[in-house]
């Protein structure tokens, strides 16, 4: 265990230089206090939890201290917005302030957002307000808990800053983690404005720190974008399994490790709707549930467009094919999971779209509908499950094929299929209502519901007990709210 001023930093990504980032100190927060911080993301460096209640973990993540070694940069992108190309954006209200590695050589991009102005600030004040750094941190702890990839968070520090947004807010500090906060839009800035040099540095540094396997291959460039094809293909199928909708997939709101990055107006879906929202000034429903499969596809051809310089028109294509069929492979393996099959058949794929269908018309809820599956034997429980759907003829229709299906699959006992079910179908999701009551709370001072929801969302496949009001559907008044998109 380590203490703060213990920490191990290796700046990898500020050596590239001034091309990449700007120095850029953090703006500190008045009264920066602890909001919440996660004991796991504190163990991958190796930090005692309890260093998270000393009045120095606040001041350090609300702006005020900095470690000697740490060298905070604000990095320079650009991306597709909703589909338009937007020649600069950047970190303009976040800071990389290093890089720390762990006992187990793992190394940590600290990145402190909320941390003020930057060269990349646009119209922007620098800030993010408690609201939305609150979402940020429980919705990265919590998709890590369901195997999801993400980006993490240690801690979120709340403060006296004024902040104003639709009204005045307070300003908070969110302190996320992840191996890399390298975009697709990191390699469409170089690409546009022309740097190949600066381009080739970029390139070289990530298949260096990230992919140094694709050095073996033949193309090293090419094995590399076929990883981050790959990876974004099983990411995007780890959403669609359990209904997360990103809401801004922009390309500079891409990762080039494929994982869930940079939150906004997200959503868990409570009933199953193939056409949700959640991001209210997404009109056009670009970033709809359903369309972030495709869309994913899109934002990988945007990034193949700005490796045309390292690999062939060809190549590049023929690896963008490889996307859907590997996303149609995990997510039906995954769907077949939650069903609690565990062999596989040609028709599973039109088993699960009647069902999903079935959801849609009766508005079921997405997360407890598989939960409850699991509970019982497949007979007993669609019978059970059935008063949920208003086509009951459908549904009856479906159950048959079901347990048809699941008596092809083999023999386990009750246990056994209830065992494996509820290993892969959570109780406790980060429903939108729960988020916002602990925002409620924290916003008039009270981190307790935070706290407690990060908790339950730690562990969201096991029975917490004393916790059964987190596994429920949402009452009415938190079934369409309306997520600010200012964060
Ligand atoms: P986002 O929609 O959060 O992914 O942000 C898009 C771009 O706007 C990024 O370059 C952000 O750094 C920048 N940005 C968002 N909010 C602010 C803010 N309050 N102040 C400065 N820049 C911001
Ligand atoms: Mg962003």
């Amino acid at each position: 265990m380590k203490a703060l001023d213990e920490l191990t930093f290796d700046n990898r990504f500020a050596r590239l230089g001034d091309a990449f980032s700007t120095h850029v100190l953090p703006e500190p927060l008045d009264a920066p206090r602890l909001v919440v911080a996660s004991n796991a993301a504190m163990a991958l460096l190796d930090l005692d939890p309890a260093v998270a209640e000393t009045p120095v973990f606040a001041e350090l993540f609300g702006g005020h201290t900095l470690w000697a070694e740490a060298e905070p940069r604000a990095m320079v992108y650009s991306g597709h917005q909703f589909g338009g190309y937007t020649p600069q954006l950047g970190d303009g209200r976040g800071l990389l302030l290093g890089e720390v590695y762990n006992e187990a050589g793992e190394h940590w991009d600290l990145h402190l957002k909320g941390a003020g102005m930057t060269p990349y600030s646009r119209m922007g004040d620098g800030r993010a307000v408690l609201r939305s750094s609150i979402r940020e941190f429980l919705a990265s702890e919590a998709l890590h808990a369901l195997g999801i990839p993400s980006s993490r968070a240690l801690c979120v520090i709340g403060s006296d800053t004024p902040v104003w947004r639709e009204k005045q807010e307070r300003g908070a500090m969110v302190l996320r983690m992840a191996p890399s906060h390298i975009r697709f839009g990191h390699f469409e800035y170089f690409y546009y404005t022309k740097k190949p040099e600066q381009q080739a540095l970029l390139a070289e540094h990530v298949l260096n720190l990230h992919y140094p396997e694709c050095r073996e291959q033949p193309e090293p460039y090419l094995a590399m974008f076929r990883e981050i094809v790959e990876r974004n293909a099983e990411l995007v199928a780890k959403w669609q399994a359990y209904g997360f909708c990103h809401g801004v997939m922009n390309t500079d709101n891409m990762s080039i490790l494929g994982i869930t990055f940079d939150f906004g107006p997200f959503a868990f879906l409570d009933d199953f709707d193939a056409h949700f929202i959640c991001n209210h000034s997404d009109h056009e429903g670009r970033y709809s549930f359903s369309n972030q499969v495709p869309i994913g596809q899109w934002n990988l051809s945007a990034l193949a467009q700005a490796l045309t310089p390292f690999i062939s028109v060809d190549a590049l294509k023929e690896t963008l094919g490889l996307y859907l069929p590997l996303y149609q492979a995990n997510y039906l393996d995954l769907m077949r999971r939650r069903m609690g099959l565990t062999t596989a058949e040609d028709d599973d794929q039109k088993l699960v779209e009647r069902l999903l269908q079935l959801m849609q018309n009766s508005g079921v809820d997405y997360t407890l509908f598989f939960r409850r599956l699991g509970d019982e034997s497949a007979a007993l429980a669609v019978a059970r499950l059935r008063d949920d759907f208003v086509d009951l003829a459908g549904f009856d229709a479906w159950a048959e094929l079901y347990k048809a299906r699941v008596a092809r699959d083999g023999e386990y006992s009750e246990e056994q299929r209830r065992k494996r079910m509820h290993a892969v179908n959570p109780l406790y999701i980060l429903r939108n209502y729960l988020a916002q009551n602990a925002i409620t709370a924290a916003e008039s001072g009270d981190y307790s519901e935070v706290r407690r929801l990060h908790e339950v969302l730690s562990k969201p496949f096991g029975e917490q007990p004393g916790m059964e009001q987190y596994a429920q559907r949402p009452p009415d008044w938190g079934k369409h709210l309306e997520i600010s998109c200012s964060s």
